[in-house]
């Protein structure tokens, strides 16, 4: 195989991201995922919504503006009904939340989530500004590919991983392929998500979560552990000839057996049709990790039987869908975190924006801190007031000078994970990445000495949002939905 500017490992968000970002600069870019379709946790993982999140810019725009040309391939959605504030006609309260397909909305109104105190607290201010993005998978890896074939540069190679890495030094000199080939690359980016790349080129990894000492960060646990952020197999139920509970398969037992009760679920109306449905948690996030992939999987399956058979038993309404599929994959919330030269941590999400002092900020994010099955019992998300910036240094892996981590595994301390990890802010890390390896590329430096100003100079005039509050000319950029 030729050599190319640069391999991207994993093509979930951040990989995406990467790949088009680097590709559309002019870079040669192998992009190289081991599943048989792109996406990652956003497709095969069954999350196929973005929620409401400053920074969700550039990239993810182009994106829903194509995923907008083709039918019911996307919508805007709004909060329904929510088990928080059960309302006076409610027969019962919701099991959870209820995202609903809003025509009224535009993207631009996806852009945020910070200002609520908590949600319990502030239904008014939650139902007007949080709104969320819903596609269907396979439109969004028709328009993805479309995408990375425009750039004529950018090779796609699925069913595929690296089955080991040559370095010289501190830099990756070669990648051997699955396939057998040997690729060299001037830069490597890992958008492998649980930092495959990094952990082979042998960065230091974390795992679990950190204790108050590692990164002196008041809401951490006093002491480091082995917790991780819940699992959950998401599913998805569409409308039924006609109404009806459907039988448990053979083996599935009726009941929950795995906590004193049934779980809440976010279910989130989808633009063609039905519903899919994220119980939260389906599994503790250790639990999963010691069964291993498959086994868990299964075990998480026998879960939902029981869940959609108690929604159906329970709310006469889901009686009018039936469970017509499971996410190819486990959704997986947490997993290693490379340690890289700057660690985002709690006290960067508390500052925002206007108490942080980095010059190298090239996404920002607004989501809460969001704890799915914490060591303590704690779950819940703590939310923010104002949006914070991730510096480009949470991207550079400590000991290795050609490689960028832009994928959930980046420099984040375990409680700054828990906010950061959502699928646009990912595939804002991956832009970011793609334009400094293009940058480190043009000017014939390393990827640390790219100078922060002309990177985030690249990335604004790629339209990416980087300012709170959103400056007039993204605005005008976002108003304009239909043409691209
Ligand atoms: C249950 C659940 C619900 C969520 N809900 C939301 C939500 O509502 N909104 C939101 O925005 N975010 C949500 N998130 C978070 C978000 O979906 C993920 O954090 C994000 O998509 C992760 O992106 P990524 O690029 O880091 O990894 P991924 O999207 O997981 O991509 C990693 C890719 O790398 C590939 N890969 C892995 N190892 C290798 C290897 N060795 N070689 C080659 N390829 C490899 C994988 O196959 C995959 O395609 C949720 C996550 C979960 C688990």
């Amino acid at each position: 195989m030729p050599a190319v500017d640069l391999v991207v490992v994993g093509g979930g968000s951040g990989g995406i991201g990467a790949a088009l970002a680097a590709a559309r600069l002019g870079l040669s870019v192998l992009l190289v995922e081991r599943a048989d379709t792109l996406g990652g946790t956003a497709v095969r993982g069954g999350v196929h919504c973005w929620q409401p999140s400053a920074g969700g810019t550039g990239i993810p725009f182009d994106i829903y503006r194509r995923l907008k040309r083709l039918p019911k391939a996307v919508a805007i959605t709004s909060i329904g009904r929510h088990c928080l504030w059960p309302g006076p006609q409610e027969p019962y309260p919701f099991p959870g939340g209820e995202n609903v397909v809003d025509p009224r909305r535009r993207y631009i109104e996806t852009l945020q989530r910070c200002g609520a105190r908590s949600m319990a607290e502030d239904e008014a201010f939650v139902r007007e500004c949080w709104h969320g993005v819903v596609f269907e998978p396979e439109a969004y890896c028709q328009v993805v590919e479309g995408l990375l074939a425009g750039t004529g540069r950018c090779t796609v190679l699925k069913g595929a991983t690296f089955a080991g890495v040559r370095m010289e030094g501190s830099r990756v000199a070669l990648l051997k392929l699955s396939t057998g080939e040997d690729v060299e690359a001037a830069f490597c980016v890992d958008a492998t998500a649980d930092i495959d790349l990094a952990v082979a080129c042998g960065c230091r990894t974390l795992l679990g979560q950190d204790g108050q000492d590692t990164f002196g960060e008041p809401g951490a646990s006093e002491e480091p552990n082995d917790h991780l952020n819940a699992v959950t197999l998401i599913y998805r139920v569409t409308p039924a000839d006609q109404p009806a509970v459907q039988p448990l398969p053979d083996g599935s037992p009726e009941g929950c057996w795995w906590r004193p009760s049934f779980p809440v679920a976010v279910m989130d109306h989808m633009p063609r049709e039905g519903l899919t449905v994220n119980m939260l948690p389906a599994m503790e996030g250790r639990e999963a990790s010691d069964m291993g992939p498959q086994a868990a999987y299964d075990e998480c399956r026998r879960r939902v039987h029981a869940h959609w058979r108690h929604l159906q038993v329970e709310y006469p309404e889901f009686r009018r869908y039936r469970l017509s599929q499971f996410a190819p994959a486990l959704g997986v919330r947490e997993g290693r975190r490379v340690v890289a030269r700057y660690m985002l941590r709690e006290q960067d999400l508390m500052a925002g924006l206007s108490g942080q002092s980095h010059d190298d900020t090239i996404a920002i994010a607004d989501h809460g801190l969001d704890t799915h099955g914490h060591a303590t019992g704690r779950a819940g998300c703590r939310e923010l007031r104002e949006p914070y910036g991730i510096p480009y240094r949470c991207l550079l892996p400590v000991g290795v000078d050609n490689l960028l981590v832009a994928c959930r595994g980046a420099g984040f301390s375990s409680l700054a994970a828990s906010s950061c990890r959502l699928s646009r802010t990912m595939m804002g890390l991956g832009q970011a990445a793609g334009t400094a390896a293009a940058i480190a590329r043009r000017s014939g430096c390393d990827l640390a000495d790219v100078r922060a100003s002309d990177l985030r100079a690249a990335l604004l005039e790629q339209h990416v949002h980087l300012e709170w509050p959103l400056p007039e000319s993204l605005r005008q950029h976002l108003t304009d939905e239909d043409t691209y």
